[in-house]
């Protein structure tokens, strides 16, 4: 066969593709995003707001799924850069998963995978690729990545169980506000459900994505690694996540926030927990 018949028939790169076209396996994934977007836009504008105290709930469960993604995720089990006490893992873990940030296995082997292949055109999260395939596009649409070649830790019964504790939780954190009926009345259950969990859920999930689109947007151009990206502090919450460029560079470090301007509330919360003795090994 002649070489251009080859590439002819060659599929196309997943990020040529239509957008609502799914990998395998990836259709909830994408019936998941579309469905806590319309959620949220359609709890906002139809219902009343809830409470003050169901938004400070919304707001304290935004922050606590963020130090879930960033200490447990990402420095902890991503990177080895701390232990931590198995109760203390498996709070934080719950915190991150009813956060929206998927399970531990698939997390840390997406993230392994996007630190071996950073800012090259195998890394499947590049917005190389288009901002749009790496703030969301990829999460539906890139080809899976085998646990057993980068995160095979990631089959130990603590962390695997909660690929069957996933829609639970999902569950949970969609529709938990509900359970607040019996003291607020339907109506108003209704909106605290809406902002704990589909608006409360798209905040977090674009906080998540702006780490992939914007901290390695120009990054390749710029640096060959990721960006640090200063006023992305606010929207993360101050948690750190945004020194992405620190980050690359020694990915090693549960440190990401390298000076005292560079707030990082995630550091700071290791070495809280290991003041206490609920976290070992902290690599500063
Ligand atoms: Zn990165
Ligand atoms: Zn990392």
């Amino acid at each position: 066969m002649h070489p251009t018949t080859l590439i002819a028939n060659a599929p196309p790169r997943p990020w040529n593709r239509p957008w609502w076209w799914c990998a395998k396996g990836e259709i909830p994934t994408l019936a998941w995003i579309i469905g806590i977007h319309l959620a949220a836009v359609a709890g906002a504008i139809l219902l009343p707001l809830p409470p003050w105290e169901v938004l400070v709930v919304a707001a304290g469960l935004l922050f606590l799924g963020g130090l879930g993604t960033t200490v447990a995720y990402h420095r902890s089990l991503a990177h080895g850069g701390a232990r931590l006490n198995p109760a203390v893992e498996q709070f934080l873990l719950f915190c991150a998963v009813l956060n929206g940030s998927g399970t531990p296995r698939s997390w840390v082997t997406f993230h392994r995978h996007h630190h071996k292949h950073s800012d090259s055109d195998d890394d499947i999260s590049s917005p190389d690729h288009g901002m749009w395939w790496a703030h969301l596009r990829w999460l539906w649409q890139a080809p899976r990545v085998e646990t057993t070649t980068y995160a095979p830790d990631m089959f130990k019964l603590r962390y695997r169980i909660w690929d069957t504790l996933l829609y639970p939780t999902l569950a949970l954190s969609l529709f938990g506000g509900l359970l607040l009926t019996p003291w607020l009345g339907w109506e108003l259950a209704w909106a605290s459900a809406a902002w704990l969990g589909p608006v409360r859920l798209v905040w977090a999930l674009h906080t998540q994505c702006t780490v992939n689109s914007v901290c390695h947007l120009g990054a390749r151009e710029e640096h060959g690694t990721g960006r640090n990206v200063r006023w992305l502090a606010l929207i993360h919450l101050f948690q750190g996540e945004n020194w992405h460029a620190n980050h690359h560079r020694e990915p090693g470090r549960a440190r990401l926030g390298l000076s005292w301007h560079q707030i990082d509330i995630g550091w700071y919360a290791l070495l809280g927990l290991r003041a206490v003795g609920l976290a070992k090994r902290v690599r500063g």
